[in-house]
């Protein structure tokens, strides 16, 4: 039982790269994951540098960098008129200021390297097609169920189960709110894309109750879309053709570029976006939250999966430092990571509300406000962020 490795239930980013931190240190893990294979859902993503203070520690960062880009500029874009609001450069003084780059990647191609790296270590054991059903602490460790009535037990369990994780209802019993609004997301060939298009940067358009970004992807051959707006149909599914006439007419006075983006989307993938507020403590006994299922944020700072990277790295190196006392590793873990994953779920709300979807005045107030906010001050304003973690521990880097 002292050799059975820790139960990780959950293959997203989080828990993955959680499983490679605790390979590190030496340690065994088994990764529990629901869908029949291991695999991410094909869409963009971006990362801001503190990402790569744990890819870097992992000797990931080469092969991160092969498949992902970086951005000249992340633009913020008025979505009534096409003004230019905000411009990040995250070119070479973005670089020089933190270190590591700003990317854009395919989340298929990120979770690659991830599940790469996994396949390579005798310490980690992926188990596919394994939704755990149920659970229990038996205080010398913990036993989960799959719903194929398979029994797996471990020391210690790490619920990286995503933003509707099981181990969220059952241990915090708050469940996700949704906020009104819906996301579509679709990827094109960049082929398809008109050229007065930037093709280099990340281009955020926001307007009264709606948002879209898009960006290049796969070396500039693909193209991401994201679309988001407020509507009184969030919890209701329909067919293709109902969400993009309600897209359409959401979107119909703004600007006609807006638009023309609209036109290229695939309209099979809709959801209802979901906000949880911040809580205090993520375990219980021998069984620990992280990422999306210990603080989601909305997605206004492009932060959630950087907080579950992150939160692996943290974890494996105080679950080590701890020796094999679980619960002590665990209230570290929330102390530690708690004021810097909530402000990152507070500060998505307060942008996401008067940033990105400000209305009437509060929109000439943005637009003034931002007017002001040159190079200088938005790298100090995203230093907090950007600038990674130290070490939780006294311990030495771990070999790559
Ligand atoms: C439209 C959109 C855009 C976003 N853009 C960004 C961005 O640009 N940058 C960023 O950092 N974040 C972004 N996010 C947020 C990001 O997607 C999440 O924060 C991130 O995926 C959380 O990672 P995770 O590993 O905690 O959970 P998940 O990625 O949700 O992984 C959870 C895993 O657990 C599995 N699972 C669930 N339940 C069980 C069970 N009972 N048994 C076994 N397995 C189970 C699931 O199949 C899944 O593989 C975005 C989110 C959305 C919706």
């Amino acid at each position: 039982m002292a050799t059975d490795p820790i139960l990780i239930v959950g293959g997203g980013l989080g828990g993955l790269t959680t499983a490679l931190a605790l390979s590190r240190w030496g340690l065994t893990a088994r990764v529990l994951e629901g869908a029949p294979e291991f695999g991410a859902i094909g869409y963009g993503i971006q990362f801001g540098p503190n990402v790569f203070h744990v890819f870097d520690r992992l000797g990931l960062m080469d092969r991160v960098l092969a498949v992902s880009d970086s951005p000249a500029a992340v633009l913020m874009w008025d979505a009534l008129d096409g003004k230019e609001l905000v411009r990040i450069p995250t070119g070479a003084s973005f670089r020089a200021r933190f270190k590591y780059p700003y990317i854009i990647v395919h989340r298929i191609d990120l979770h690659n390297v991830l599940l790469d790296a996994c396949r390579r270590s005798d310490a980690i054991e992926l188990v596919a097609d394994a939704m755990v059903t149920g659970f229990q602490d038996r205080g010398d460790g913990v036993a989960v169920t799959t719903a194929d009535g398979r029994t797996f037990f471990g020391p210690a369990l790490v619920a990286a189960d995503g933003i509707r994780s099981l181990f969220r209802q059952k241990l915090i019993g708050d469940s996700e709110r949704p906020v009104g609004y819906v996301a579509l997301r679709t990827i094109v060939p960049m082929a398809d894309v008109k050229a007065d298009v930037p093709r280099d940067s990340v281009v955020l358009w926001g307007g009264p109750g709606c948002h879209i970004v898009h960006y290049p992807l796969r070396h500039g051959t693909e193209f991401n879309i994201v679309a988001v707006f407020r509507t009184s149909t969030y919890a209701e599914k329909g067919e293709a053709a109902s969400y993009r006439a309600e897209l359409e007419q959401t979107y119909a006075n703004l600007h006609p570029a807006m638009r023309a983006l609209i036109g290229m989307m695939d309209f099979r993938w809709r959801r209802s976006v979901g906000d949880r507020d911040p809580v205090r403590h993520w375990h219980h006994g021998r069984i620990v939250l992280l990422g999306d299922a210990a603080h989601a944020p909305l997605q206004s700072l492009a932060q959630g999966a950087g907080m579950a990277i992150e939160d692996g790295l943290c974890l494996s190196e105080l679950i080590h430092a701890a020796n094999d006392d679980f619960p002590t590793a665990f209230r570290r873990f929330e102390t530690l990571r708690l004021t810097r994953t909530a402000r990152v779920q507070l500060e998505s709300r307060a942008i996401w509300d008067w940033l990105l979807h400000a209305e009437g005045v509060a929109s000439d107030v943005r637009n003034a406000t931002v007017a002001n906010w040159d190079e200088a001050h938005l790298f100090d304003c995203l230093s907090w962020l950007y600038d990674g973690v130290p070490s939780p521990t006294k311990f030495k880097p771990m070999n790559g």
